[in-house]
């Protein structure tokens, strides 16, 4: 048959119940891409043989009533695998071996996936462009000198050049949405709380979240269906019924009320990322939706305050890290306290030292009110916006990004700039929200640009539903040529 590896999941999954393709076979394709895109780095670790030896198993005994019948899949190095190693793409951790699953990807195997191997990421998912991780940049297979987008660039890149059929991220402040806009596919940053963060390496605990990344909105609702989950090792887990995302699926948005925030046309944003946000907005309104102008007033102050937060959350979950109960020890030290300093002064990257730098003085006595007490009374500013325009429509629809991939090495000396790729992205995490990147066209280098469909809390289905009739009429194709292989 025709290359299985560049069909969408659900395509696969009807393939193999239809046994025109096994398991084994499968994972092998996806294992010959893999070892040809070297170049492309989205793997800091491969797990293949138990990979094949988990294809074999189904293949003997396949249960199609799974939602992931005999999928191999590859999965953001922050997710701890038992038994496997886990860096979240840094240097103190590039010999811990958890000794537990984490839940989300617990829950993926349950439904009858395996693992494949473990993918490139910025170091503690801080980062918009990947350049961060101890384990080298991850390329973009949209064009070799450009980044994949960040923190999960390693999913992204495998995603979107076949090394996977489906994957997952996590997103404290865009780590999903903005890869996901920087390679043309599908990434959802669910409610907080409806995906548990057991048994992933933290970085802001208050904003991260676990989500899916795929080639369709179908593939998407099928993995949150899979990942998602009350878990009492969380407590912030949402204790709910678990919805049936992909059955749920519906195409028609007729009358749907969609909210178009004034302030999400920001200063100097290139004039095709406007045209995108109009192209987006007449589509719906083509399938009968109807736009309403709103304003979410403390937009402006949603990315200060992230990078507050979040690095003062950093700061304090980073604090783990010493040397004395797993992960890197450095040799040098006389004593004790020095140890420790060496440890992670070797250990970290220069991104996580300025954000632990920022955390630790935000958090300071004397600066903890002016700054971090400060940060979390605007956090409910932001949050409240959304609650009101909420009353009045289903959704919003905002670009994802204010650029296309940019070029590996652009932003790297300029902190501010790479932090302001996450304009579009920070509000929804800061205010607890869905949030969902869907591929919408491509700028005039031809590099994918993504739109952001924001929901109201939990209601994951309804955008999921608006971007499923997006897909249908915007007559999106990713074309990748596979350069690297
Ligand atoms: N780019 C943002 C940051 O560096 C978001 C990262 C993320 O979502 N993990 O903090």
């Amino acid at each position: 048959m025709a290359d299985i590896t560049n069909q969408s999941l659900n395509d696969i999954i009807e393939n193999l119940k239809k046994k025109k393709v096994s398991s084994t076979d499968l994972t092998k394709a996806y294992i010959k891409n893999i070892e040809s895109a070297k170049k492309l780095n989205a793997f800091v670790t491969t797990t293949f043989d138990q990979a094949l030896d988990k294809a074999k198993q189904f293949d003997k005994k396949p249960n199609f009533d799974q939602l992931l019948p005999g999928i191999p899949l590859a999965v953001k190095d922050l997710f701890c695998t038992e038994n496997i190693k886990t860096t979240a793409g840094s240097n103190i951790l590039n010999n811990f071996i958890p000794s537990y699953e984490s839940t989300v990807t617990k829950n993926l195997w349950d439904n009858g996936s395996f693992l494949l191997g473990k993918l490139n990421c910025d170091e503690f998912a801080m980062g918009s462009s990947n350049e961060t991780s101890h384990y080298g940049n991850v390329i973009n297979p949209v064009g070799d000198q450009l980044v994949p987008g960040g923190s999960s660039g390693g999913s992204s890149s495998a995603l979107a050049a076949d090394l996977t059929p489906a994957t997952i991220g996590t997103d404290t402040g865009g780590s999903i949405r903005q890869p996901a806009s920087f390679t043309g596919t599908v990434g959802l940053k669910p409610t907080y709380g409806l995906c548990s963060r057991w048994g992933i390496v933290a970085f802001a605990s208050s904003l991260d979240q676990a989500g899916p990344m795929t080639k369709t909105i179908k593939d998407c609702a099928i993995m949150l269906e899979s990942m998602s989950g009350f878990d009492e090792k969380d407590s912030t887990s949402i204790n709910k019924k678990k919805e049936q995302y992909s059955k749920n699926l519906k195409d028609n948005i007729k009358g749907l009320k969609i909210g178009i925030p004034k302030e999400y046309r920001v200063d100097n944003m290139p004039k095709e990322i406007d045209e995108l946000w109009e192209k987006g907005k007449k589509i719906l309104k083509d399938l009968g939706a109807q736009l309403i102008d709103i304003s979410l007033p403390h937009t402006k102050y949603a990315l200060p305050t992230y990078y507050i937060v979040a690095p003062a959350e950093a700061s304090s979950n980073l604090a783990r890290y010493d040397g004395v109960r797993y992960g890197y020890r450095s040799k040098q030290g006389k004593d004790l306290i020095e140890m420790y300093e060496k440890t992670r002064s070797e250990g970290f990257g220069d991104e996580v030292k300025r954000r632990i730098l920022i955390g630790t003085y935000v958090l300071s006595s004397g600066y903890y009110d002016a700054y971090y007490l400060k940060a979390q009374k605007v956090r409910q500013l932001i949050k409240k916006d959304f609650d009101d325009s909420f009353t009045k429509i289903d959704a919003i629809l905002t670009p994802s990004t204010p650029s296309s991939a940019f070029k590996i090495g652009e932003k790297t000396n300029d902190p501010v700039s790479m932090y302001l790729n996450d304009i579009f992205t920070v509000p929804v995490n800061l205010a607890g929200l869905p949030a969902l990147s869907l591929p919408a066209g491509v700028d005039k280098k031809g590099f994918p640009l993504g739109l952001q469909l924001i929901g109201k809390a939990l209601d994951e289905q309804k955008i999921l539903n608006i971007g499923y009739a997006f897909e249908k009429n915007c007559g999106f194709k990713n074309e990748i040529k596979k350069w690297w292989s």
